[in-house]
């Protein structure tokens, strides 16, 4: 590769490097694979092509993970937690990679997550591996991309992949669509002791650990979790899936209670695997990865049509005067472009 090639977004450009690449990824090389999530998460269309390719070539290497997601609110402790669990993993001799969804990147252009600082001993650790929050900006969002980065840490042989997303609604959504078992972090005496039944998360839950169980904070932390399994237990009836989401304690910062929580997620994850839930729900998530794309990509066309960008500011003016309904600028819109084909 040349240095030129190095420094742009996204890297191979003729088929052969494609290969390449993907050999030394497969092979456990660590440039290899961040080149490859560079790749996949780049915008430009002729990246688009090779990073296609390359999904393509690791496809059957796919698929075999633990693909968790982990939430909560900021301050809730979720790197304090991953660095953690991450670190009993790697213990279990696991190889453990760590993918953000940053809904904020968008639009701060900044990373909160992922940060390998965050993270301190899985950023030296030989067995992990970090990527930290993409920034925005990318064609079809960033989940998508997130969604196939994953894709490329497990053809690079890690057996656990964690996304982590700070708890805002829209972002769970987004990670429960590419993971297999969803856990949420919570703290007690946050004055919003229910903090995750507001905003619809629930449904997402598979494993509810409230963090912090320690110190004086123990008290607290057990009448959460209490609180919790009670409110789970009125708001969510058993799901379509039959999975009941425990309730557990946790000290991240102690590093207490992660063996519980990966064996809740196990017991997960071969309750999905044994009554053939895991295979529909990750058809499921296909489908709905299918439709974010295609949104994405027809959203993206259409605004590139010459036409459509001349006519954009100026309905966009007319909706902001009140000239022109929001409605009725899209199907003018829709008109210029139809006429253009
Ligand atoms: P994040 O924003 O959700 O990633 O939260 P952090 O992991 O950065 O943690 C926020 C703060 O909470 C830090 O000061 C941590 O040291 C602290 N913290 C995290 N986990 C625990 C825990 O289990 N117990 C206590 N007492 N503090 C914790």
């Amino acid at each position: 590769m040349t240095s030129r090639r190095e420094r742009s977004p996204g890297q191979p450009n003729a088929e052969s490097e494609v290969l390449v690449l993907a050999e030394r990824l497969i092979g456990g090389d660590r440039r290899a694979l961040s080149k490859a999530i560079t790749l996949v998460e780049s915008a430009s269309p002729e990246d688009s092509e090779c990073a296609a390719r390359l999904l393509r070539i690791i496809g059957p290497r796919t698929g075999q993970s633990i693909r968790l997601g982990v939430s909560g609110a900021p301050g809730v402790g979720k790197s304090t937690f991953i660095d953690a669990l991450g670190v009993h993993l790697l213990g279990l001799k696991h190889r453990l990679a760590v993918l953000a969804v940053d809904p904020s990147s968008s639009v701060s252009g900044g990373s909160v997550l992922g940060d390998k600082t965050r993270m301190p001993r899985l950023a030296v650790a030989a067995d992990a591996f970090i990527r930290p929050s993409p920034s925005g900006g990318f064609k079809g969002g960033v989940a998508p991309r997130t969604r196939e980065s994953l894709l490329v840490c497990e053809a690079a042989g890690y057996d656990v992949v964690m996304v982590e997303t700070v708890g805002t609604g829209q972002s769970e959504h987004a990670v429960s669509e590419m993971v297999d078992s969803f856990v949420l972090l919570v703290t007690a005496g946050s004055g919003d002791e229910l903090q995750g039944f507001k905003r619809g998360v629930m449904e997402l839950v598979d494993v509810l650990v409230v963090n912090k169980s320690d110190g004086d904070g123990v008290e607290r932390a057990e009448n959460c979790a209490r609180a919790y399994a009670s409110g789970l237990s009125i708001l969510r009836p058993p799901d379509s899936w039959g999975w009941f989401p425990p309730v557990l304690n946790a000290s991240a910062l102690e590093s207490r209670g992660m063996d519980q929580v990966w064996q809740k997620v196990l017991l997960h994850r071969s309750w999905l695997a044994s009554n053939g839930a895991l295979s529909r729900k990750r058809q499921e998530q296909l489908r709905s990865a299918l439709r974010s794309l295609l949104d994405a990509e027809l959203t993206l066309r259409f605004l590139a049509s010459p036409r459509v960008k001349a006519a954009y500011s100026e309905m966009e003016r007319a909706v902001e005067q009140g000239e022109l309904s929001p409605s009725d600028a899209v199907r003018r819109l829709l008109a210029i472009y139809e006429g253009e084909r």
